[in-house]
């Protein structure tokens, strides 16, 4: 396939309006690509260019798109700036300028979607300190290339935004769709295999297979969540549950065969050497070849240490060992998915509990069965008196769903309820803070849209402004006025007194006095609240639901 029919499709899908449609149209594409073609286009029209399990970065800004565009076309970086800023969308202004240059060139070579693929997989691969030029060159051999609405999509894909509304959901149905298979099948092997290109491949080729689709050492696959709720709702449903304790520290999945283990974190990146400590208390709790996911905990006497601590270790790449001294981490784990060769999640839950006892020595979280409301209260008592941050509620019989945040696992904690949100947008500050981002534009997520809910300016001190002003400043993709667009890559944790149903969002909600809480630097864009849970806890609200 040639890139340029990819980016037709892309256009298509940009002015369909219905799920059913787009889905229709992506179906009809599917079967008619190769072997090779097919798990790229899969995750190119999602907005992704490597599967979800690999630890590959493209490691494209806005600053290098802009140079390179500008290089292409010959003029300044500022120039560039500037048609995105005048659009508000990277991939609109690139095309306008390569229309500009088209009448002035005469040579474009062709390109196909592989080659565009393998461009980007040398981008991936470019590191040390001449990594930035590199990717510079092979940025502008791409635009270089490129005609106006392949620039279009090339930027995009480039920020891994393409908003044409093509996330997971709509991708996998379209596959199920495509090769007429049922769609549990389809997110059974997506589960386990953490890529839908690949799901899709076999589909293809093998569909009997997908059911027996295994998750395997070494490819990490996405972490369950958990939803906020009740307990008294948990206990309502399913009578006897598992309650333990919710740790504030770091996510992480220990993957681990015969003496080789290694540690990915919650974005599933690996972590490994940055983690040394938990990688030796885990190997010596046991001998079996396993997958655990469990919380990574930082102490001292005894007593847990709020989360920055935690973070901290996990992003030190230099001088672990001193850092190590000052903050020792403990692993504290609450489920096993895979023991010894075979796959444990689609077992339930008090199953896997018993293989998690069986197979490690150490280290297992306590984990307390409750069948009424008195018995659940003394234990999150308990957990607040010894410095958690509340209780997570468990479904006996769940098998474990990777990425999915569903009611199977609740969270309860004390105090204000808060939404993880991505930013996207920010406005200049005034007076004192002039020189920084006053407030930030948040949104929640649908099917691989954004969508605002609102704006956060208050509980944030200088102090942080001005770090953040330092996170923010290398991700600005457009300039209006007072405003920014930023490419969507940090997530805000934010506190609200109420949500409330409202026009001046395009999600249609809007927060009451949402209060900044924490950059979740463990958290990716893709995990922010959906649209549909937010409405779910609008209507717990209206219900008039507390938290116990
Ligand atoms: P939240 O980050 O607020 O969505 O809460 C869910 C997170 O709590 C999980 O992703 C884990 O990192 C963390 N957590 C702490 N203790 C537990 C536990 N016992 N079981 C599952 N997750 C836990």
């Amino acid at each position: 396939m040639q890139f340029l029919e990819f980016a037709r499709i892309c256009e298509q899908l940009e002015g369909t309006p219905g799920r059913l449609d787009m889905i229709e149209q992506v179906a009809a594409v599917l079967p008619r690509l190769d072997d090779e073609e097919l798990p790229v286009f899969v995750r190119f029209i999602m907005g992704r260019v490597f599967a979800d399990w690999s630890s590959k970065k493209l490691g494209v800004g806005p600053n290098l798109l802009y140079e390179a565009v500008a290089y292409v076309i010959g003029t300044k970086r500022e120039t560039v700036r500037e048609a995105i800023n005048a659009t508000g969308d990277a991939g609109l202004a690139v095309e306008e300028l390569l229309a500009r240059k088209e009448q002035t060139s005469f040579f474009i070579q062709e390109m196909d979607l592989l080659e565009v693929y393998r461009e980007f997989e040398r981008m991936a691969a470019a590191e040390g300190q001449r990594s930035q030029r590199e990717k510079l060159r092979t940025a502008q051999r791409l635009f270089g290339n490129a005609r106006p609405l392949e620039g279009r999509y090339l930027a995009r894909l480039m920020l891994e935004e393409l908003r044409i509304g093509m996330g997971e959901g709509n991708v996998r149905d379209a596959v199920a769709r495509a090769f007429e298979l049922d769609v549990r099948l389809v997110e059974h092997a997506h589960q386990a295999m953490n890529d839908l290109g690949e799901v899709a491949l076999l589909a293809r080729q093998n569909p009997d297979e997908l059911s027996r689709v295994t998750i395997e050492p070494f490819r990490p696959v996405k972490m369950m969540l958990a939803q906020a709720g009740t307990v008294a709702a948990q206990l309502e449903d399913h009578g006897e549950v598992a309650v333990e304790y919710k740790y504030d520290g770091s996510r992480f999945q220990f993957h681990k065969v015969g003496d080789v283990c290694r540690i990915y974190s919650r974005k599933l990146e690996e972590v490994t050497g940055s983690l040394p400590d938990i990688a030796r208390q885990l190997l010596e709790a046991t001998d079996h070849d396993v997958i655990l996911d469990g919380e990574a905990v930082a102490v001292r006497d005894g007593r847990p240490m709020p989360f920055q601590f935690v973070i901290r270790r996990f992003r030190r790449k230099h001088e672990i060992d001193s850092m190590m001294e000052k903050i020792e981490l403990v692993p504290r784990i609450f489920d096993i998915l895979y023991l010894d060769g075979e796959t444990l999640m689609d077992r339930p839950l008090a199953e896997r509990r018993k293989a998690l006892e069986g197979a490690l020595g150490a280290h297992v979280a306590p984990q307390f069965r409750v069948g009424d409301a008195a018995g659940a209260e003394a234990i999150y008592t308990e957990a607040l008196n010894l410095g958690h941050e509340g209780v997570m509620v468990k479904v006996l019989d769940s098998p474990y769903t990777p990425g999915v945040r569903g009611r199977l696992w609740v969270k309860v904690k004390p105090g204000v309820e808060t939404l993880d949100l991505a930013v996207v947008g920010a406005e200049w500050g005034e007076g004192r803070r002039a020189k920084m981002f006053g407030s930030f534009l948040l949104a929640v997520q649908d099917q691989g849209r954004l969508l605002p809910v609102g704006k956060v300016a208050t509980g944030i001190t200088d102090e942080v402004l001005a770090d953040l002003y330092t996170l923010f400043k290398e991700k600005v993709i457009a300039r209006s006025g007072k405003e920014v667009t930023l490419e969507p890559e940090v997530v805000f944790e934010v506190g609200y007194s109420e949500i409330q149903t409202s026009p001046n969002y395009e999600s249609g909600y809007a927060l009451r006095f949402p209060r900044f809480v924490r950059v979740r630097e463990d958290k990716s864009v893709d995990e922010v609240e959906t649209l549909d849970t937010l409405a779910g806890r609008y209507r717990q609200q209206k219900n008039g639901q507390g938290s116990f």
